[in-house]
């Protein structure tokens, strides 16, 4: 048999290798950020054009490249930051495996840009599919730029796995983040398309989280410290009253290095027990700084988790340490503690949110009122259950719950009156009916789930855009992370009848909203979508628009614990046997059950 076995051709190995370095623009980013700090860059500027997909530019004054290292740096395990395995055990900079310049010049249009302090004359290499294309000397200032152009332009299919713009500045900005709130000693810039999007002047750590994520940020947050044998710990936690349902403010930091760690994600969650609700995560900006040679980093590329050798103390450490914290603030809850009169601004949102809001277009609008013409369009097999049910049958044998009614759905001057159906409801949770054949037990929560969530549907996919007017546009402060959120579905919003006056970098300012919707629902409306479309928003416009629907539709349905009379109460009832799929919520939990005479009868037996 002849041999079979070749060595791959450089390049193509390099590809390969890239697959596991650079999986989005994001990752090319890190890796540059990343090169830049351990170059002891006091200012770098990140550039990037299509979120990445164009161009990534990274621009440091660190100390820059001799020629020789220049062409060297994109050999593959090229690397000045380690030299024997050992050397592993030390770690103080970010990158030591060499790849990352290798793997990105393998799948991209690379351009270097170096010059070091002393030297009179810059290097600049241009690389394409790992070929050198040009080397020749030029005229710069000290440091490093690097372009990295047309991202896996010679791997179509990875070009064409990427996501949306927008889910990839989401992801870029994400790192930004990660590498930024690590060093707050830096100067960072990002620009994106020629805007910037942050420009994050030399700080502390407390300023650097609030430049980030917003002025109102700095009234949220109680410092953590802790100094021990084992670790050093510094940092913020966000006040357990702010917790969120959203994800996306956790942040642990280990030796200044971004780290995933559900275990210890769970030591602060532990300490936060009693003070926040289910499903909320408080925010934390937690930096420890663990001796090296305790720590096994990943030696995968990609990899941002990290092993100690004695995790069970730490999480212990950590723990008590947040606990500590939020006891010293929950006993003086008004010191401030060192709070920075400077981030101090007074911001728009929080006034606002004190004025309940002094008009309303349609004040009378109820969304259970009987709607003709919709009616007209209702399916008939569910008219079927009503068959032989007089009309006349207005008295309840059971007492209705009198409570005034809380949901802001409903007017409040809203009358009781006779019922054309029997209805009552038992636990103010479910609404019970006669039908031909026995009783319906309607979950009023998720029923009023499904009627709402099928008329926004109407809405989007009809197009017929019912808004209501706002006098004063209603403003509402966000980080750029879910401002960035926001405007991936600004069109499907707006064909639920948000309208908006402006999307800025840090907060929304809405002019009209949807005539199902009050304006005090809005802030946590919104909120719910944040945190339901952060893991992922879906690709498809309609899909998009479905899950926007289902979330409002929850957030503003009539809760289970609410007081409904016999009016609102046979308003359910018929709205949801309306419905095209009146059986499940749009969560697909069943929304009645019917109990038969069959079933009844014998239970007497
Ligand atoms: P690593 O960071 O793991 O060493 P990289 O491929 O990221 O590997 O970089 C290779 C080498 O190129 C680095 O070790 C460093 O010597 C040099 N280098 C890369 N980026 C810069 C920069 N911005 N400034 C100075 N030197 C750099
Ligand atoms: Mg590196």
């Amino acid at each position: 048999m002849a041999d079979i076995i070749k060595l791959l051709p450089n390049h193509v190995a390099n590809q390969i290798a890239a697959g596991e370095v650079v999986q989005r623009p994001a990752s090319v980013v890190k890796e540059l950020l990343e090169n830049a700090i351990d170059a002891k860059a006091t200012t770098i500027k990140l550039i990037i054009k299509n979120s990445g997909k164009t161009l990534i530019q990274v621009t440091d004054n660190g100390v820059g490249m001799s020629t020789t290292d220049a062409r060297l740096s994109f050999e593959r395990h090229a690397t000045s930051k380690i030299r024997a395995a050992e050397d592993l055990f030390q770690l103080h900079t970010k990158g030591f495996r060499g790849e990352a310049l290798a793997s990105i010049a393998a799948i991209a249009h690379v351009a270097l840009t170096t010059k070091q302090e002393n030297d009179q004359i810059a290097t600049q290499i241009q690389i394409e599919g790992s070929k050198v294309i040009t080397q020749e000397p030029i005229v710069a200032t000290k440091g490093t730029t690097i372009s990295v152009k047309n991202l896996f332009f010679n791997i179509p299919a990875r070009r064409n796995f990427l996501k949306s713009d927008a889910v990839e500045l989401r992801h870029t900005i994400d790192e930004f983040h990660r590498v930024a709130l690590a060093h707050p000693n830096i100067h960072f810039q990002m620009y994106h398309n020629g805007n910037e999007l942050f420009n994050l002047p030399f700080a502390n750590h407390r300023q650097r989280i609030v430049h980030i994520f917003g002025t109102k940020t700095n009234e949220k947050l109680v410092p953590v410290t802790e100094n021990t044998p084992v670790v050093n710990i510094s940092g913020f936690i966000g006040k357990p009253q702010y917790a969120k349902k959203t994800r996306g403010q956790q942040f642990f930091f280990v030796n200044n290095r971004f780290i995933k760690s559900p275990y210890l994600h769970h030591a602060v969650i532990h300490a936060f027990e009693g003070l926040i609700k289910e499903q909320t995560y408080p925010s934390y900006f937690l930096f420890l700084e663990i001796n090296p040679e305790s720590i096994d980093i990943n030696i995968h590329p990609t990899k941002t988790e990290i092993k100690f050798d004695d995790e069970h103390t730490l999480y212990a450490i950590l723990k008590s340490a947040i606990k500590h914290s939020l006891g010293q603030f929950q006993v003086a809850p008004i010191l401030d503690f060192e709070k920075d009169a400077n981030l101090d601004i007074p911001y728009t949102y929080k006034n606002k949110e004190a004025t309940t809001p002094n008009i309303k277009v349609d004040a009378n609008f109820n969304p259970f009122k009987d709607d003709k013409t919709f009616k007209k369009e209702s399916n008939t097999a569910w008219e079927s259950l009503y068959v032989g049910l007089a009309t006349n049958e207005n008295t309840s044998e059971f007492q209705i719950e009198s409570e005034e009614v809380t949901g802001s759905l409903f007017t409040e001057n809203e009358e009781i009156e006779a019922t054309t159906y029997s209805t009552f409801q038992v636990q103010r949770k479910y609404i019970i009916t006669k039908i031909k054949s026995g009783l319906v037990v309607i979950h009023q929560h998720r029923a009023h789930q499904r009627i709402l969530y099928e008329q926004f549907l109407k809405q989007i996919t009809v197009a017929e855009i019912t808004s209501q007017q706002l006098l004063f546009p209603l403003e509402i402060q966000y980080t750029s992370t879910e401002i960035q959120l926001i405007t991936e579905l600004k069109e499907n919003l707006e064909q639920m009848g948000f309208v908006f006056d402006a999307i800025t970098q840090e907060s929304i300012k809405l002019n009209a909203i949807p005539v199902l919707v009050s304006e005090k629902e809005i802030s946590t409306i919104f909120n719910e979508i944040i945190a339901d479309f952060q893991e992922n928003v879906p690709e498809t416009s309609f899909s998009q628009a479905d899950k926007l629907a289902k979330i409002v539709a929850k957030s503003i349905a009539v809760k289970s614990g609410i007081a409904l009379n016999s009016k609102l109460q046979e308003n359910l009832v018929n709205d949801l046997f309306m419905c095209k799929d009146p059986n499940m919520s749009p969560f697909q939990k069943p929304t009645f059950t019917t109990i038969t005479t069959t079933e009844l009868d014998k239970k007497f037996l």
